[in-house]
């Protein structure tokens, strides 16, 4: 692995250049949040930020998308048309999202919408400068790396080491001035990742492997009744994850009844429609009570989903916890709670 050092004044050059090759997406401030965003100058990018509101994968599975265009049952054309672009600024833990995404887009039948999206993307990861309030990523999913990158930056004082992850990484070194790297400056950016998961401010205190058989033995317990009580079914600790991939797709037809559009949109299994199905003569509800919807987001995190991606679904990133307007969405305290029963 080549690393190397970037000064402060080289990084802005650096993101000037990539700005005049394509679109740069990076952390930018709105209000008191971060969002992942076009960068219209280098100043904008904020690489202390905490976290975004909503994960990285919006580059590559946006909120909503359109699939297909048809003018008639027999003509149709493909949407699909992804752009070069640099995602800059992606913390390690919302890479192992996105590794997590590349696994289930790819997995069956895969999707070439988001691969074609996510080919053409370069990552570059940067470290964990301030923690969000709820973040845990250094307690969970501590058997996944990140890999999925490209290049990856770690402050430290008046510049950044820099660490390339693939030859699309290599290519971005003739962009910068890149410095040759101590062997000190690149133990100093190993410890500094290191005390990111250490001084996280929310823990999981147990393994994967025993939070995966207490919450599987938690099945048909009454705590899901209890932890789920205040739940509104809004969704919205789906939507904010970096690791769920679940979407809805409609088609909208213009006014000739020949013509229109199939879009997919980011869903939610919290949310009651979720898990409504049509049946002759009307529909069922397969998860119709909200106990059963939250259980299963619990169960696909910390279960289901184990053997497929070799650790738990959940990144500990915190996005949920600080979207649950009822306060109830927190792993660490639902998981911990289980445990210590
Ligand atoms: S379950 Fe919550 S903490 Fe875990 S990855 Fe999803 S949003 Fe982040
Ligand atoms: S757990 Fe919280 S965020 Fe999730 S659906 Fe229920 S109320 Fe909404």
């Amino acid at each position: 692995m080549t690393t190397r050092f970037l000064s402060d004044g080289a990084l802005k050059q650096f993101v000037q250049a990539l700005m005049a090759k394509g679109p740069v997406i990076g952390p930018v401030a709105r209000k008191s949040r971060f969002v992942f965003a076009a960068l219209e100058a280098p100043e904008d990018l904020r690489l202390d930020y905490d976290t975004t509101i909503l994960p990285p994968k919006k580059l590559f599975f946006p909120t909503k998308q359109d699939l297909v265009k048809f003018d008639s049952p027999s003509s149709f054309s493909g949407c699909v048309e992804p752009k070069e672009q640099v995602l800059l600024g992606v913390h390690p833990h919302d890479i192992k999202g996105i590794d997590m995404s590349d696994k289930f887009y790819a997995a069956n039948i895969p999707d070439s919408n988001y691969l074609a999206h996510r080919a053409k993307t370069t990552i570059i990861g940067s470290n964990v400068q301030k923690h969000y309030k709820h973040a845990f990523f250094g307690s969970v999913c501590r058997e996944l790396k990140p890999q999925g990158h490209d290049m990856f930056l770690t402050r430290l004082k008046g510049g950044y080491l820099v660490e390339v992850r693939s030859k699309k990484g290599e290519e971005l070194l003739a962009l910068g001035k890149f410095e040759p790297a101590s062997r000190e400056q690149a133990a100093e950016a190993e410890a500094v990742n290191a005390a990111a998961e250490k001084n996280c401010p929310e823990k999981l205190n147990d393994t994967s492997d025993s939070v995966r058989e207490k919450v599987r033995a938690s099945f048909g317990s009454d705590i899901w009744n209890e932890l789920s009580r205040d739940c509104f079914s809004c969704g919205s600790c789906n939507i904010v994850c970096p690791t769920c991939f679940c979407f809805d797709v409609q088609d909208e037809w213009n006014l000739d009844g020949v013509s229109g559009v199939r879009s997919r949109c980011w869903d939610a299994c919290l949310v009651s429609e979720f898990s409504e199905v049509s049946v002759q003569g009307g529909s069922e509800n397969f998860r119709e009570e909200r106990a059963e919807r939250y259980r299963h987001r619990f169960m696909r995190k910390a279960v289901y989903l184990n053997d497929a991606l070799g650790g738990p679904a959940c990144v500990g990133c915190g996005r949920c916890s600080g979207a649950c307007t009822a306060d109830i969405a927190n792993p660490t305290v639902a998981i911990n709670t289980i445990m210590e029963r």
